[in-house]
This record gives structure tokens, sequence and C-alpha cells, in this order.
């Protein structure tokens, strides 16, 4: 869609009032983000890139956290580049989507070997980068380089298709949406333009209760004129999502617990587990322990364990074995014994915690 047109379907129509309207809301009204600049400033490169690559799929409120450990731990990107890869992974162990964390460090091994340590500022040369999607890249350009380039997150997404009453359920208007929002992108302050429809997305426009009185925007949007502003974006019904079922096997000698490395590809890779068999979709759980990855006296675990993954759902049943003290085993491929006080510093991901303490709750 042209700008011009885009501009000619809200409400009173002018593209450029809504940019200055919206750029002096972000001045007063933006959230204080660690990652940020001042408007108008830039932005640290290394920062933006870091705090993107964390907050795919996942809340600014759970990445706060880890933003600051992974900065304080690796101040800058020469510092990053050198950690080892099991530290990078320990430190995002229970942000969830591990790959982003493999992601990064072949990431800063690719900035330090192609562009001397330094982030592009080309979308193109960012995309050809691990872990980076034409989303990220956009978001990296704009708010550390004030390219034009636009990302369009869910938060913009809602507000676009509220300000032109757009009526196509997401993810198929996806494409409409992104052609609005370039057609709006403004000469100057592109990054500060993308942050502050983001940030009246979070604040202002939000999903269930839009708080259209308080919206810079109000004047020119249609759902708003409309009374439909709480019914958009329209969505696609989604599948239900499926269970998949699973046995994990916890074994005890002398205070350590037997873990074991996941495949480097594939849900939750290269970071540990308790090891579990298959992840079965729609079936039964064994009633004999045979995946497990030693002879033992294995027996089962009271309870589940359940959790939630973006496309299914997962059980797991425990079962556990305790050996004497002096009758530890050689571990298996892939696996290592780690004392169980120790777990804590371990690169265990959620649902293997949650493993974790079911099996303490029955030693
Ligand atoms: S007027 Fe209401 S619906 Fe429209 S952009 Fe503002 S908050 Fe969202």
């Amino acid at each position: 869609m042209a700008g011009a047109k885009a501009g000619a379907e809200t409400a009173s129509g002018d593209s450029g009032r809504i940019v200055a309207a919206l750029l002096a809301w972000y001045a007063q009204h933006r959230r204080d983000l660690p990652w940020r600049a001042p408007p108008g400033a830039r932005a640290d490169p290394y920062r933006v890139w870091l705090s993107e690559i964390m907050l795919q799929q996942t809340t600014v409120a759970a990445v706060i956290p880890y933003f600051h450990r992974f900065l304080d731990r690796w101040p800058d990107l020469g510092a990053f580049a050198a950690a080892p890869r099991e530290e990078v992974l320990k430190e995002w162990a229970g942000l969830g989507y591990y790959a982003r964390a493999r992601n990064l460090h072949a990431c800063a091994g690719a900035l330090v070997a192609r562009h001397g340590g330094e982030i592009p500022r080309q979308e193109s040369q960012l995309r050809a980068l691990p872990g980076i999607g034409p989303y990220t890249a956009a978001a990296i350009a704009a708010i550390a380089f004030d390219a034009q380039a636009v990302p369009v997150d869910g938060n913009i997404e809602r507000v676009l298709a509220r300000l032109f009453a757009l009526q196509a359920p997401l993810p198929a208007a996806k494409r409409e949406i992104a052609a609005l929002a370039r057609a709006f992108l403004p000469l100057s302050r592109p990054g500060d333009f993308a942050q502050g429809l983001m940030d009246l997305g979070a604040a202002v426009c939000t999903p269930k209760s839009p708080d259209c009185a308080r919206c810079p925007l109000a004047r020119h949007c249609r759902a708003r004129e409309l009374s439909i502003a709480g019914d958009l974006p329209r969505r696609a019904p989604r599948k239900a999502r499926p269970t998949r079922r699973a046995c994990a096997f916890w074994l005890e000698c002398g205070g350590s617990v037997l873990l074991r490395q996941r495949e480097d590809q594939g849900l939750l890779g290269a970071m540990m587990e308790v090891p579990t068999g298959a992840w079965v979709e729609d079936g039964g759980f064994a009633d004999h322990p045979r995946e497990a990855p030693l002879k033992a006296p294995w027996r089962r675990v009271e309870g589940l364990v359940r959790h939630t993954f973006t496309h299914f759902h997962l059980e797991i049943r425990l079962w556990r074995a305790d050996l004497p003290p002096g009758a530890r085993p050689g571990p298996p491929m892939r696996c290592r014994w780690v004392p169980v006080e120790e777990l804590a510093g371990e690169a265990l991901p959620s649902v293997m915690r949650k493993l974790a303490a079911l099996a303490a709750r029955s030693g």
C-alpha cells in the first residue's frame, strides 16, 4: 500500500501528523529500558543486538534481569565473543528458546570473523548472521543505527490494525500491516518511530483494553471511530496444541546425578537434561524403563511434570534409581555426573528444573 493511500484510510488522514504526535508522545512517555538511548540519541549496537535476540518470543520483564547479568559478565562484544559456549548457555538457562543462545554465541563469532568485531548497520548484512531474521535485522538497523527500517512486532501490528481498522485476520494480514508500517516510516528518527509504536502498543493500545482517552493517535484512529478497537486485530483460530509424553531418568549416586547434554540441533539443543526417552505425541507412558541410559534398580516416582512449549504440551513421568556410593558407573555418551548441590549452576532448561524438583521430593 502506498504512503498516500495509507494516510487516506485513517480516520482523518494525515500520516505526517500521526508521526509527529507519536514522536512527541514517545519523548514524554517512553519506557525506560536498559538497552535504550534517550530520544534522538544512538543506542549501543551491542546492547541492542543482545536485547533483540533475548526479546524474541520473550517479554521485556523476563528479559531485563538476564540482560543485566549478561552485560555485567560480558560488557562488550569482544568479551562476549571470547566466552565459552557452555558459559553462555548456563547464563541463558531459564529464558527458554535455547536455539537463541546457541545462535547468539555463533553470531558473536561471525561478527568477529566477518565484521572486525563490529555490528553491521545494513539489514542485508545483519540478516546473513546466525539467529537474525527479518524482524531482528530491522529492529537492530532502526534502533541502533536509525536506518530506514521498520520492525513490526506484535505491539506495532495491533496499533496499525486498529489505526486503519483492518479486518483481515492475523497472521494473513502481516504483509498488509508491514506495508502500512513502511508507508509511515519517517525520514528522520525511524528508530524512535518504531520504538514509539512499540511503547504505545505496550502501554496504551493494549490487547484487551485500549486506553483511547490517553492515546496521542486517537483523533486519527479508525477503530476508535467505529468503536471496534477491542475486537482488533482479528486472528484466525489457533490449532489446539497436542500433548507429547515421555519418561525421564533420575540416577543418583553418592550425592551426584547423571545429566546428559542434548543434541546440538532441535528443541533445547545443547542444553543439559535429566536423560529422557522419546517424546511421543498422543502416546502413553512406558510402564517399564526401557529407554533408561543405564541399567539400575529403577522405580517409578509418583506425579507428573507438565510443561508447555510453543507448539505442544509435554508430560513427563519420572523414574528414579539410587546407587550405593562407590558403585558409580562411567557416564554414557554426552552424559556426566553432577553434584546435586551444583545443579543451580548448570544450563538446565525450566522443564528439567521441574524434574529436579520432583526428584528432590521423592528422595
Ligand atoms: S485510539 Fe485507541 S485503538 Fe486507536 S491506536 Fe489509540 S489506543 Fe489504539
